[in-house]
């Protein structure tokens, strides 16, 4: 695997292998145990550079590409599952929105931000608009110089901890007419309507928190709205297209939980005996590790020609079907690997003083978190036949035009 890369990115990786086995795993176990964001380890990953990469260099960062953000995160996950997904969001998702489609004083503040070691957060989902995001009500309403937002988000990862937040609403003009959806960036400031109202009992992902954030008369200068050049009427397309960076970023931190099991059970293959053979000379076994490292191989390919890839129309986004791909397959491979391993360990794989237990729990996320492996294939499904797939009973939508600059 290593021959597809360049020495550059073989010494980024080696790099990130030993941070990750020295800084990262021993602390694993007790961010899961605690449930606390690992700030320890935030300022670490920024020490490092392995926060902000992708920034350009005019702005502080490295002007990594979304591959050499990849390569750490995989390593990162191999130990622990919420470092990977700082690594994600401090180099892909909101970050890469702005550095696309935002002004000069956006990009400004993001980089300063992220370099500081802060996640952002993206707030798309609501209670009542999951996989349909087109049908969130959260809205911003413009009064001269701002607009006012007012709403409600669940699900946000980094609820809390996140100072950057990357807001969609529907926006509507001074005099009420509706304009799109749009993204605002605000900093969380509890005491000017950004509130965080609870935090969700996830499965996983212990230490990165997930909450709900209500949005009350929340005050956004209108010059932090990121506008891409399309304007509030086909911006929200645009402004997912850059959901295709997290996405594959998302499809990578599962690879890296599946490659670490896979190197637990492994070793563990060589090491314990039953009827007086290591388990590793039985064929039932050895069949299972074949198939667990061929679907790691695979998810890595995927991801990899995802990241490397490009969308159409001078898209600074890898494309959308090899990410979607790469998504549903790697997340789907991973939950079945790590539930593989795990049962190379027989009892102990159950138990919690090893880590095959807190790795299952995790990696069920990825199928859900960034669009669910269902929604992910209507959208490849779409491509291939170049057609809509409107999903309402009827095609009807409120809004066509926003529906149709969503597909
Ligand atoms: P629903 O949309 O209610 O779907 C329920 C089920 O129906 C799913 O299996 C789905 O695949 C299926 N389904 C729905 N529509 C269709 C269809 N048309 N065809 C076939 N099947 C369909 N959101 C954010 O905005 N920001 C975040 O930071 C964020 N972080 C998250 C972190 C975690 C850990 C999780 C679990 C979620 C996070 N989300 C976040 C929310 C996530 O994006 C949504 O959960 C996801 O889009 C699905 O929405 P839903 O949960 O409402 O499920």
């Amino acid at each position: 695997m290593e021959s597809t890369l360049s020495r550059d990115e073989i010494a980024l990786q080696a790099r990130a292998r030993a941070f990750s086995q020295a800084v990262v795993r021993p602390r694993a176990a007790a961010i899961d145990r605690d449930e606390q964001y690992p700030w320890d380890i935030v300022k670490a990953l920024a020490e490092a550079g392995f926060v902000g990469m992708t920034v350009p260099t005019a702005l502080g960062g490295q002007g990594r590409s979304f591959l050499d953000a990849v390569l750490v995160i995989e390593e990162m996950a191999k130990s622990c599952t919420v470092t990977a997904r700082i690594v994600v969001e401090t180099n892909m998702g909101a970050i890469s929105t702005v550095m696309a489609y935002g002004s000069e004083a956006q990009k400004k503040l993001a980089a300063r931000l992220v370099l500081e070691g802060d996640k952002p957060a993206i707030c798309i989902t609501e209670p009542d608009a999951g996989s349909d995001a087109l049908a969130m009500t959260t809205r911003a309403d413009r009064r001269g110089d701002v607009f006012i937002i007012n709403g409600r988000k669940h699900w946000i990862t980094g609820a809390g901890v996140s100072r950057l937040h990357l807001i969609f609403a529907r926006v509507f003009d001074e005099r009420g007419h509706e304009l799109g959806i749009g993204g605002f960036l605000a900093a969380r400031d509890e005491s000017q309507g950004l509130r965080v109202a609870r935090r969700e009992q996830t499965m996983g992902l212990r230490g990165m928190p997930e909450g709900q954030l209500v949005f009350e008369n929340l005050e956004v200068p209108a010059s932090m709205a990121v506008l891409p050049p399309s304007g509030f009427s086909r911006g929200f397309a645009d402004l997912m297209n850059a959901y295709n960076s997290q996405r594959v970023g998302a499809g990578t931190v599962a690879m890296g939980i599946a490659a670490g099991a896979l190197d637990h059970a492994l070793e563990w293959a060589k090491t314990r005996e039953q009827f007086g053979r290591k388990i590793g000379e039985f064929q039932g076994l050895q069949w299972m590790l074949a198939d667990m490292q061929t679907q790691l191989t695979a998810s890595r390919l995927m991801l990899y020609t995802a990241a490397r890839s490009r969308g159409p129309n001078g898209s600074a986004f890898p494309d959308p079907m090899l990410a979607a791909q790469a998504k549903i397959f790697a997340s789907e491979s991973a939950i079945k690997i790590v539930n593989d391993a795990l049962q190379f360990f027989g009892a102990r794989g159950y138990s919690r003083e090893l880590p095959l237990e807190r790795m299952a729990r995790d990696v069920r996320m990825f199928t859900i978190g960034g669009g669910t492996a269902q929604v992910l294939r209507t959208l490849v499904a779409s491509k291939m036949l170049g057609w809509k797939l409107p999903q309402t009973r009827d095609g009807y939508s409120p809004n066509p035009s926003l529906r149709d600059a969503a597909e």
